[in-house]
């Protein structure tokens, strides 16, 4: 998973000033990594580095940004290492100079294949990421195909299977464009006469956009200096459309990525983990003393847990915001010594309380055991725990780096040899159909790291013998 951001303003605002700020609004998205690439109508410049959006993007860098248009990535890696070469934006250099940047959130699963066939026709890589295969596909085509960037994109649609939400730039125009089966959100709206583009839309929330709407999969907008914005679809600026395919958006985007005031996919992301709370709750009979989450992702869920129960929600746990993730964090050392460093229970709170304990998922159950351990240590008398998800029992091969099948809990035992490993009284996982409930068009979403049916076939996206070993 990865954020992106796009600006291009028509007033006096610097777009790589907007850029930033809608990157820090999504800075949950990805830690690794971040950039912004901005034109100024006759060439593109880029700056990039490891780290967080607020350390990278002082205000001598932002003044060297300079331009009406730009782009920006935050980073956390799924495909490519941890290395500023496989951070984005690309820009892709030409005999014209640096002339074309690209920004991209998924996961190509035919990345090898469209690749090598780019490569035997004299197109050099450097990196391994999938946001470099998808500017260079479309720059090959332009440049020596002679497609339009629109024909480009369409063909883009046709050959590349997976998983991306984009934004290319050229030294004039800004193009943005969603795979045809919508796995992650793609936002837009105005700023007086500007466009803005996020992936969430409390990035453009903090820009104060209006009209905010998404953009649909496998639909391709084109912003030029000389196109009137509108926003109702049937406006001009839609150049092309490719019909979408059945929509697969990503249903863990609801669950736990997004912000909880974020919008997509046509729903309220904390409504949605309401709901789901309150159907956590159907399933219990008994009352008990308190309902805490485990912050910040289950807060709502714990809410509408709470709410349906009508018991006390309390903030039980305190998070340390300042350490970030932990299942986006790149290695299990990082991973457990954040866990340590994250929680801390409220002293003398827990003592002798029947507690519901409320997460969105459980991946490997490391984290969630150090917490009811924790919890316990502090003077519970029970603690049951509730998820907010079915169980983790597939690899997702979206965008999201969830780890193999067999590092994943639910793979490996029953609920009640989970309940066992992480220490709870007792232990429910949110049901499917229940899931499906809480969203107004279940059909639109994926479902395949809880059921294993893939949108897009298990074989297509296999890059390794190993992975084939492990699926
Ligand atoms: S497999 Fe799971 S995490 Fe991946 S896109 Fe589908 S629902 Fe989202």
């Amino acid at each position: 998973m990865c954020g992106i951001a796009a600006y291009y303003a028509r007033g006096d605002l610097s777009a790589a000033n907007q850029v930033m700020l809608a990157l820090y609004s999504q800075q949950h998205r990805g830690q690794e990594s971040s950039g912004i690439a901005a034109t100024n109508g006759k060439f593109l410049r880029l700056h990039k580095s490891m780290g967080y959006v607020k350390e990278i993007f002082s205000q001598d860098v932002l003044e060297r940004l300079s331009g009406f248009a730009a782009i920006g990535h935050v980073r956390y890696p799924t495909r490519g290492s941890a290395i500023l070469n496989n951070a984005q934006p690309y820009i892709i250099e030409t005999l014209s100079g640096p002339i074309y940047a690209i920004a991209s959130n998924g996961d190509i699963v035919n990345y090898e294949e469209v690749a090598l066939e780019l490569q035997s026709r004299g197109v050099h890589f450097t990196s391994t990421n999938d946001g470099e295969l998808l500017g260079r596909f479309i720059v090959y085509h332009h440049e020596r195909e002679g497609l339009e960037i629109t024909e480009a994109i369409q063909l883009l649609m046709k050959r590349i299977r997976g998983a991306y939400s984009a934004v290319f730039l050229t030294r004039n125009n800004l193009y943005v464009f969603r795979d045809i089966q919508g796995f992650r959100p793609l936002l837009m709206g105005k700023v007086n006469d500007d466009i803005a583009v996020a992936s969430e839309s409390c990035a453009l929330d903090i820009l104060h956009a209006t009209e905010i709407r998404e953009v649909q999969p496998g639909e391709i907008i084109v912003i030029t200096p000389n196109t009137a914005y509108d926003i109702p679809r049937s406006s001009s600026l839609f150049t092309s459309t490719v019909e979408p395919q059945h929509i697969h958006q990503c249903i863990f985007e609801l669950i736990y990525f997004s912000r909880p005031d974020s919008y997509e996919f046509g729903e309220y992301v904390y409504e949605v983990r309401h709901k789901i709370g309150a159907k956590l709750a159907s399933y219990d009979e008994f009352d008990a003393d308190v309902v805490i989450p485990v912050p910040d992702s289950a807060n709502f869920i714990a809410l509408g847990y709470a709410d349906a129960k009508k018991i006390p929600f309390h903030m039980g746990l305190i998070r340390n915001h300042y350490v970030g993730r932990t299942f986006i964090r790149p290695d299990q050392y990082l991973r457990d010594e954040s866990v340590r460093q994250k929680f801390n229970p409220l002293k003398d709170f827990f003592q002798d309380k029947r507690i519901v304990v409320v997460d969105d998922s459980i991946v490997r159950g490391t984290t969630i055991r150090k917490i009811i351990r924790m919890i316990k240590r502090a003077g519970a008398r029970e603690v049951h725990l509730r998820i907010g998800s079915p169980p983790v029992r597939f690899s997702c091969f979206y965008g999201i780096d969830t780890p193999t099948r067999q590092e994943l809990i639910a793979n490996n035992m029953t609920i009640d040899q989970i309940r066992e490993y992480v220490g709870a009284d007792s232990l429910k996982y949110l049901k499917i159909e229940d899931l499906r409930d809480c969203v107004k068009q279940p059909n639109n979403f994926c479902y395949a790291c809880f059921n294993g049916e893939y949108p897009v076939p298990k074989h297509a996206y296999l890059r390794t013998s190993m992975e084939k070993e492990q699926i």
